[in-house]
């Protein structure tokens, strides 16, 4: 508002109430079209780009980065410059992130003001991208056990073949069943069944490299996706996790549970095979585990092999 105590001319004051009121008609058009366009997308750097498209319209700045260890995310546009303003975005109850604008020279005091103005519409949409990720993230995971469920490990297997096609690189499948847990549930009662596939997890998740990839297939049986690992590899890796899991002692009451687990490995080193058959020869490798006493872990085909006692 101009400062009536300057004794501006009354012209003046006129043309400067004038350009306020364009000035806020256009914040207030921006503002609208922004909210509009914000809509279309549940992506965070999807957002920030029309936030970025829509906001230079009023404030000519160089770039923005934001950064959100909630959404995983850090969007960079355009391109930092000497000086900057900065944000931390949130709703009650809910951080968004923080987010930064570049530019060559000083940002005034009403081009903060109408940042701020616009980022007041970019915080909901945001929100909504948070809520989204989180939906998606849960959709994949074991609510028991936290690891993958099976459509992560259906997704993942995928993005495992294509890499084989494209790169030439082996992944390894392994199959692991608990033993005898029916009997487990019916001697201590299900809640400690329940128990005990959290610690087996768990160990499987301990053991196995930060690479490799755990997931719940159904019931007592796990699958362990290992990236760029053959066959042997996965023998190896499968009598650690044995090793590992044969080692727990779970109290229960006065008594110890000590579960075990058999194994089934199978490789995929040829792009071709169809990813079904994978799977079944490392099924046909847990049930020959099973088969042979259960406690061990087989490969198929079976020309790797390591019994129980074998050091690795
Ligand atoms: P094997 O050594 O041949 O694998 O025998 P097993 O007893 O482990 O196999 P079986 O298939 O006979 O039994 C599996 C049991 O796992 C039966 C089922 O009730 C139990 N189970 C499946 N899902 C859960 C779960 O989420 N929690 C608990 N506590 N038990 C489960
Ligand atoms: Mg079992
Ligand atoms: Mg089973």
């Amino acid at each position: 508002m101009p400062d009536l105590s300057t004794g501006i001319g009354s012209e003046a004051l006129a043309s400067e109430l004038m350009s306020d009121q364009l000035a806020n008609s256009a914040l207030l058009e921006v503002r609208t079209r922004l909210a509009h366009a914000l809509q279309i997308s549940l992506d965070a750097q999807e957002l920030l780009s029309v936030f970025y498209k829509h906001s230079q319209q009023l404030v000519s700045y160089q770039g923005l980065t934001y950064e959100s260890s909630e959404l995983d995310k850090v969007v960079r546009i355009g391109q930092r410059s000497l000086h900057r303003c900065h944000y931390t975005l949130s709703l009650p109850d809910s951080d968004l992130g923080e987010i930064t604008f570049y530019r060559k020279s000083r940002f005034t005091e009403s081009q903060q003001l109408i940042l701020e103005t616009l980022l007041a519409s970019l915080a909901f949409p945001l929100n909504n991208a948070k809520k989204y990720q989180q939906a998606m993230k849960m959709a994949l995971i074991d609510p028991l056990t936290k690891v993958g469920n099976r459509s992560a490990l259906s997704a993942a297997l995928e993005r495992e073949h294509q890499l084989l096609q494209r790169n030439g690189k082996a992944f390894a499948l392994i199959m692991l069943d608990i033993d005898h847990f029916k009997g487990i549930n019916d001697e201590y009662g299900h809640s400690r069944g329940d128990e005990v596939l959290i610690q087996v997890a768990a160990t499987v998740e301990d053991v196995s490299r930060g690479t490799d990839m755990t997931f719940r297939y159904g019931g007592e049986e796990f699958a362990l996706l290992l990236s760029a690992t053959g066959a042997a590899g996965g023998l190896i890796t499968a009598e650690r996790l044995r090793r590992a899991v044969e080692k727990l002692h779970i109290r229960v009451a006065d008594k110890t549970i000590q579960p075990t687990i058999s194994l089934g490995v199978s490789s995929c080193v040829d792009a071709r095979e169809e990813l079904n058959l994978v799977l079944e020869r490392a099924d046909r490798a847990l049930y020959d585990a099973k088969r042979q006493g259960r406690n061990r872990s087989c490969c198929e085909p079976a020309q790797i092999y390591l019994d129980n006692t074998a050091k690795v």
